[in-house]
């Protein structure tokens, strides 16, 4: 066990080993073997984070900062990303199972933009003036909010972390990561980078540990403000519960079950590689995965056919090989409940088209095959849970209104695709999705301008561009009279 990584929590500048000395171990997806012991974080672990960050908040200097200065350092975080990316593309592989072609070039690169782009925008965040007619100015101010409370996922860790603690930081807060328990590798290799930046004591600290022991204190603590929390419904609905009595303010990044609408005049060609992209890569384990897909019936068959036949051809394997296209899932329990999801289908009478379990070849680790399911109703549990893996439900529709009122019939709201070469019915169709993303003719390409989010249960708020620093600072209206305005003077003429 020599050789097993040391993984401890990060608090005011140092890394240390949780206070009740417990530990779990975390695996390799592709091996299930361990390959780091990780401190396990407890109430007493977030008690000292959150005084740290207190103090930095309440007296040091990096709420007080010029925003160009403060966006000098976080510029700095970006820079050593890039310095230290071939060890980040190892960890993330070693930790999410993720195949290195869409980490090396996708998630690490872009976890340093999170940093470049939220350095780039904080001077431009900026108050409003409403001038009343010469006896008013009212103006708005935009502060930092306090200590931020900052709670990820394990699909694409280190893009996750990144795009929460950038802009919190660019807004002037002091954050406390706290990473998912089974991909927390990333998040270690962070804190030592936010060391090598040199910020002040307290400002970043990251705190390991289940969501039960560590996320909930973290949740319920009275010296943090704010909590912007991606994963599943259910633990934000958790989240949300345990946060009223300290009266949270809430970012929510939740689940989904995303409609991909293939209508006939598509360019089918580029639907197909569209579909595929948004299920199977990351391994499935996408939110915004297109993981419901309508086919207008008249190219229904014809279109699941030659899908079938690309989703056989998809190459599984080892997430270090450059062209491994899906890897392992995350965890052995993760791949019981994709698995479980096949009992589901079969009992619901809906088709295995493609796949359905361990591939051929690969005996260990988590790697299920991709998988495509046909013969569904979207009523069905396949279709209207998230299975969060390599699996599609496609389902036929007959027309525009047909597939508005299917792809609309389901809890979740985060993302839906519409492949049409009909202009008018691109836009009608994806204007009156109910999803907080829209892609037209595309897959999910992100403009980190625009506001990203969820509607219904995928989600409460936006985060993204501008719309991040309404969820990460305060606003106070100030309101002075520039001369002598009436008051009423109560209790004057007695
Ligand atoms: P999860 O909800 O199980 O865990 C997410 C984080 O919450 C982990 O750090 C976990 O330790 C913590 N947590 C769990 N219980 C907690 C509690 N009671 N109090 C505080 N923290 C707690 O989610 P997951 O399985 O890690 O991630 C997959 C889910 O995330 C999927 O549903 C996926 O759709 C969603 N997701 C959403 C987005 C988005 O932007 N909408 C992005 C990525 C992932």
């Amino acid at each position: 066990m020599t050789d097993l990584l040391t993984v401890r929590h990060f608090i005011n500048n140092e890394f240390v080993d949780a206070h009740e000395g417990g530990t779990f171990e975390s695996l390799n997806p592709a091996n299930n073997q361990p390959i780091a012991r990780v401190a396990s974080g407890s109430a007493a672990d977030v008690d000292a984070a959150v005084a740290a960050a207190r103090t930095a908040f309440d007296s040091g200097p990096w709420p007080r900062l010029p925003a160009a200065q403060r966006a000098r350092h976080v510029r700095r975080i970006g820079e050593l990303i890039e310095k230290h990316a071939a060890e980040l593309v190892r960890l993330e592989i070693l930790d999410s199972g993720v195949p290195i072609s869409q980490i090396k070039d996708g998630t690490i690169p872009r976890s340093a933009y999170n940093f470049h782009f939220f350095a780039d925008l904080i001077p431009q965040v900026v108050g409003e003036a409403f001038p009343v007619e010469g006896r008013f100015l009212n103006y708005t101010v935009r502060k930092p909010v306090g200590v931020a409370g900052l709670i990820t996922p394990w699909n694409i860790p280190f893009m996750q972390e990144t795009w929460k603690v950038a802009p919190a930081l660019a807004g002037g807060n002091t954050v406390i990561l706290k990473p998912a328990e089974w991909a927390p590798l990333t998040a270690h290799k962070l804190a030592e980078i936010i060391q090598e930046a040199d910020l002040p004591p307290g400002v970043f600290n990251v705190v390991h540990g289940y969501g039960e022991t560590a996320g909930a204190p973290l949740v319920a603590h009275p010296g943090v403000q704010l909590i912007s929390f991606t994963g599943e419904t259910t633990t934000g609905q958790a989240i949300m519960r345990n946060g009223a009595a300290t009266l949270k303010r809430f970012s929510m990044e939740l689940g989904g079950k995303s409609p991909n609408i293939v209508f006939a005049d598509a360019d089918l060609e580029r639907a197909l590689d569209g579909a595929l992209f948004q299920v199977y890569s990351l391994n499935g384990e996408r939110c915004t995965a297109g993981s419901r897909l309508l086919v207008q019936d008249s190219v229904y068959d014809e279109f699941v056919s030659r899908l079938a036949a690309r989703v056989r051809a998809i190459r599984v394997g080892d997430p270090n090989d450059p062209a491994t296209e899906v890897g392992p899932l995350i965890h052995p329990d993760h791949w019981q409940r994709v698995a479980g999801y096949m009992d589901v289908a079969r009992a619901e009478g809906a088709s295995l088209r493609v796949g359905g379990g361990r591939p051929a070849g690969l005996p260990d680790g988590n790697y299920f095959e991709p998988t495509l399911i046909t013969g569904a109703r979207n009523d069905m549990c396949i279709a209207q849970e998230e299975i969060f893996g390599p699996v599609l439900v496609a389902m036929p529709f007959h027309g525009e209104a047909e597939a508005l009122r299917l792809a609309n019939d389901v809890r979740y709201g985060l993302a839906a695709y519409v492949w049409t070469s009909d202009l008018g019915r691109g836009h009608r169709v994806g204007q009156a999705l109910e999803a907080g993303l829209v892609w037209i003719n595309s897959q999910n390409v992100r403009d980190l301008r625009t506001p990203f989010g969820g509607a219904k249960h995928s989600g409460i708020g936006r985060e993204g561009g501008l719309y991040s620093f309404d969820f990460y600072t305060e606003l106070t209206t100030v309101h002075v009279a520039l001369g002598a305005h009436p008051i009423p003077r109560l209790g004057a003429d007695r």
